[in-house]
């Protein structure tokens, strides 16, 4: 898969497949925010692609997002993080991407989950240049996951800077912190 540098779209950088269908892409010419190396995340589109644009735009998530990823502080944040802040911070829009798509807390196996819509559209806005992208594996509750995103503020610090979801929440296989924002199915 090819595409385009925000930042050179003259140029274009060839995809690396993740797991899941995602596609990582890395510019490694200079010019970039903090004279970095630019990476984003492309991950398939949704299942019910026709609503996508619908909902990104009606929760404004390409304000809110970068909003949640700032408010996060310095460093990288693993993607449940991000996930967690945004919840936190619009309940309500959280809540229709659980009853659209599901979660993982719900203890039963998803092809497709909030999480997945969420990491998507953060990396709609990493290919914009908005938010910074990097590619990482997940901690506690999310460390089966050996393709995770994480996420930081433009321009990106460096990458020895970040915080895990374990590092906040720990590792307990006996409680899920995503109980307290995640409701279950009606
Ligand atoms: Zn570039």
């Amino acid at each position: 898969m090819i595409r385009q540098c925000h930042f050179h779209m003259d140029e274009d950088v060839e995809g690396v497949p993740l797991s899941d269908g995602a596609f990582e892409f890395v510019c490694t010419r200079t010019g970039h925010p903090a004279g970095r190396d630019w990476s984003w995340l492309e991950m398939p589109p949704a299942p019910s692609s026709s609503t996508l644009g619908g909902l990104a735009d009606e929760l404004a998530l390409a304000d809110v997002l970068p909003e949640v990823v700032e408010a996060l502080g310095d460093g990288w944040f693993e993607v449940g993080l991000v996930e967690r802040a945004y919840a936190q911070k619009d309940p309500a829009g959280f809540g229709l991407m659980v009853d659209r798509w599901g979660h993982s807390a719900w203890g039963v196996q998803l092809a497709y989950s909030a999480t997945t819509y969420l990491a998507r559209t953060l990396g709609e806005l990493s290919r914009q240049g908005l938010v910074s992208y990097h590619g990482g594996v997940g901690t506690g509750r999310w460390k089966y996951n050996s393709d995770i995103s994480w996420w930081a503020r433009v321009p990106a610090p460096p990458w020895e800077s970040r915080t895990s979801w374990a590092d906040l929440l720990g590792d307990d296989p006996n409680t899920d912190p995503c109980l307290e924002y995640v409701l279950q199915p009606t």
